[in-house]
């Protein structure tokens, strides 16, 4: 099978050992240890794998039509050094495990199967035993991959820790139940079926309570968008399981200005993701830690629209209960949505929640003494919003927890006396931060009362939804994947970094799919 004609080339076939013959050639992309794709053919024999380039200086875009004159070998990896394979259950990439040398990394556009296949023959034909194989549910294979950067700097990386010695036949069946391992959850109507294999990672953004979000790529559109994982694992072993449906639920459902969209979903054997809009912005925290404090100006803008996004939530009988800066994210134009639906909860009408559930700052005083709470809380941390946005800190605030506990449920609320606020903001603080929820504003049950409040009444809500009004912060973009916005220390971790890799425990990955789907949770 060989598909790419290696062995028309006269200087290729000199270059085979004698008995050796081809078996199969294919076009591949092979990782460089900087991470750099870079187009290749391989071509495995019985004794030998090839991974082959074209010559120095011919143009990438000509490559596969030049191969047959101008192609050169790379490298050559006898069989006998390979010790195992690597491939991944979600992406088409795999792993060439060579202790002597360094590992090569390969991603296949198509026909992955054939190629493993064909490895794993030739592999245990030549070798006479079998094959060590390790199927791993990862989009990214480079934590497992050490590469010649690696061995410069004495690095061997781990091989993955579940691997097992495999007949041909074995491969094949552990390709075939691999293949059927992605499910798509959700995905806007009318876009085409994909699936998590449609996009490259590129960066880690940010860390959750559960999950871990990263920058990514939809490989035919070069669409950008954020992706999170969270591992069904930690969910089940946290107790988690009802947090990620509501999460997912309103994911779904949802759709305002001032909530994160979500874009698609998938579910695989050991993660579930959620491919949402990228707030190219990063949190409204990190512009407020900039300058410290906004003025009463920027704390309308953004307070109008959680505002509005609370609404919204609280209408469709959500409510939200994680409100801080740091949840809060803008968009290119200035403009923010919140994020994060971990903590939230569907409550009807009356109904009250016992759990203390919450950022502390942010905890209102009917959470902390678990009297049962509603959507009321929510205006509370619209109230601590507000005031941390124009003072910098959170009203109650003490480095002891449950001094700031107590200060919550029994102390005064105070304004720093260097703070110049209006008689407004002042009135619509003190009636936010009210103790008791229903002396609260905003628990009549809707966020009229709130609008109508004298400090928002300076607001056109009107155009503000419509993004008409001009953001008082814009953030400076050089490009779609600028990444000023956000932490550089996450930014630098490894994509794949603090992964808990593949201990499966099939027990609870079975718990988490009769309990993620039980109801109605089956897939629409
Ligand atoms: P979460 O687990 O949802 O709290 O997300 C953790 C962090 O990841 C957030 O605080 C943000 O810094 C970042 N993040 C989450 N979602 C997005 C997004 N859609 N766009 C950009 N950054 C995000």
């Amino acid at each position: 099978m060989d598909y790419e004609q290696v062995m028309n080339d006269k200087k290729l076939r000199e270059q085979l050992e004698g008995g050796e013959t081809i078996v199969l050639t294919m076009k591949v992309i092979k990782f460089t240890g900087q991470n750099k794709k870079l187009p290749r053919v391989i071509a495995i024999t019985n004794k030998n794998i090839y991974n082959i380039s074209p010559a120095e200086g011919s143009a990438v875009k000509n490559f596969f039509q030049n191969l047959v004159q101008k192609s050169r070998i790379k490298r050559k990896i006898a069989l006998s050094a390979i010790i195992g394979i690597t491939i991944s259950k979600i992406v088409k990439e795999f792993i060439l495990h060579i202790p002597t040398e360094y590992d090569q990394r390969y991603q296949v556009d198509d026909q992955l199967a054939l190629i493993i296949q064909t490895l794993c023959e030739v592999y245990i034909k030549h070798n006479l035993k079998k094959i060590k194989c390790f199927f791993i549910e990862e989009m990214n294979l480079s934590q497992y991959t050490t590469t010649n950067y690696d061995i410069k700097k004495n690095i061997r990386r781990q091989l993955p820790k579940q691997g097992s010695e495999m007949t041909v036949d074995e491969v094949k069946m552990a390709m075939q139940a691999s293949r059927g391992n992605v499910q798509t959850l959700y995905q806007k109507s009318n876009s085409p079926e994909i699936s998590i294999e449609d996009f490259t990672l590129i960066k880690m953004l940010g860390r959750g309570a559960f999950g871990k979000v990263m920058l990514c790529e939809k490989k035919d559109t070069k669409e950008i968008f954020a992706i999170k994982s969270l591992r069904k694992e930690d969910i089940i072993s946290r107790d988690h399981i009802e947090y990620l449906k509501t999460e997912r639920k309103i994911l779904e459902q949802t759709q305002h200005p001032f909530l994160v969209s979500l874009e698609y979903a998938f579910i695989t054997q050991e993660c579930v993701y959620f491919v949402m809009k990228f707030m190219i912005g990063g949190e409204l925290y990190t512009h407020l830690q900039k300058i410290n404090k906004f003025n009463e100006e920027f704390a309308l803008f953004y307070s109008s629209q959680v505002l509005l996004a609370l609404e919204y939530l609280h209408k469709q009988g959500i409510i939200y209960r994680d409100l801080k800066p740091e949840n809060i994210l803008m968009d290119e134009k200035g403009y923010v949505a919140l994020t994060d639906y971990g903590l939230a909860k569907f409550l009807s009408k009356g109904q009250v929640t016992q759990s203390i559930v919450g950022t502390p700052e942010y905890l209102a005083p009917e959470v902390i003494t678990q009297q049962g709470h509603a959507f009321t809380a929510d205006w509370w941390c619209l109230g601590i919003l507000i005031y941390e946005m124009l003072c910098g800190k959170t009203p109650f605030f003490s480095e002891n927890r449950n001094q700031m506990f107590r200060n919550i449920v029994e102390s005064e609320l105070k304004f720093p006396s260097t703070l110049h606020i209006t008689p407004e903001c002042k009135s619509l603080l003190t009636s936010l931060l009210k103790k008791k929820p229903n002396e609260r504003l905003g628990n009549k049950g809707d966020a009229e009362e709130i609008k109508k409040h004298a400090w928002f009444k300076r607001m056109d809500f009107q155009r503000l939804i419509s993004k008409e009004i001009q953001a008082p912060i814009i953030p400076d973009l050089q490009s779609a994947t600028d990444l000023s916005n956000f932490n550089p220390q996450i930014l630098d971790e490894k994509i794949e970094e603090g992964e808990p890799q593949g201990t499966t425990n099939t027990q609870a990955l079975k718990k988490f799919d009769q309990e993620f789907y039980g109801l109605n949770y089956k897939k629409e």
